[in-house]
């Protein structure tokens, strides 16, 4: 597991499944590799991934420690952090692992000065040569930090969500489409589904 080829295998893994190399998905392995060590993999519910972000560290959760939307073990809250929680429930072992302040050391303050200036004036060339090389020192950087200097380790603020559940249909008296009974709205006295309670909302 600690091994370099080991890991190097995991991160060969991730990219194949993310399609690129990039700091986010180096903090997204790291947070995955505290998982597998400490929680195990989850082929079934056994570990749910409770994420803040719908950015490019989710997919090493998703393909490092088995939590899938497809299995309802992996909940997103657009909360726009770096803040991933796992639950292992059998035994109820959590943990919320948030980024720290200045996790991306000088490299960082160098990527961070580079975008702002991208933004506000546009890069040379040259700058955007020096773009990617930060990007990929930030990556690097991130994988070799202690993970203690990487992560706050909290306690998490809520219970593990609940398993995901086979659930009825009702019939949407709009477009006529199934939709789980749980994402019904009533309006009217007439059961809708979301896009369609929407779209009568705004008329
Ligand atoms: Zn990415
Ligand atoms: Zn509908």
């Amino acid at each position: 597991m600690h091994s370099r080829t080991k890991d190097a295998e995991l991160i060969e893994q991730t990219i194949e499944f993310h399609g690129h190399w990039c700091p986010g998905l180096a903090i997204g392995i790291r947070a995955a590799k505290w998982a597998l060590e400490e929680l195990g993999k989850s082929p079934d519910e056994e570990i749910v991934a409770v994420v803040e972000t719908d950015m490019c560290g989710v997919d090493a959760i998703q393909c490092l420690v088995g939590c899938t939307f497809g299995k309802g073990n992996l909940i997103h809250r657009d909360y726009g952090k770096n803040a991933f929680t796992f639950y292992r429930r059998r035994d109820g072992k959590a943990a919320r692992l948030v980024t720290r302040e200045n996790f991306k050391g000088e490299a960082g303050r160098k990527l961070s000065h580079l975008n702002r200036k991208r933004r506000e004036e546009g890069l040379t060339e040259a700058e955007e040569k020096q773009v990617e090389e930060a990007r990929q020192e930030v990556s690097r950087w991130i994988l070799d930090l202690p993970l203690a200097e990487l992560f706050h380790f909290k306690e998490p603020a809520d219970p593990p969500p609940q398993k995901a559940r086979i659930m009825a249909s009702h019939m949407c008296e709009v477009c006529g489409e199934q939709a789980m009974e749980t994402r019904i709205r009533r309006f009217d006295e007439k059961f809708l589904c979301i896009p369609c309670f929407e779209a009568v909302e705004k008329r």
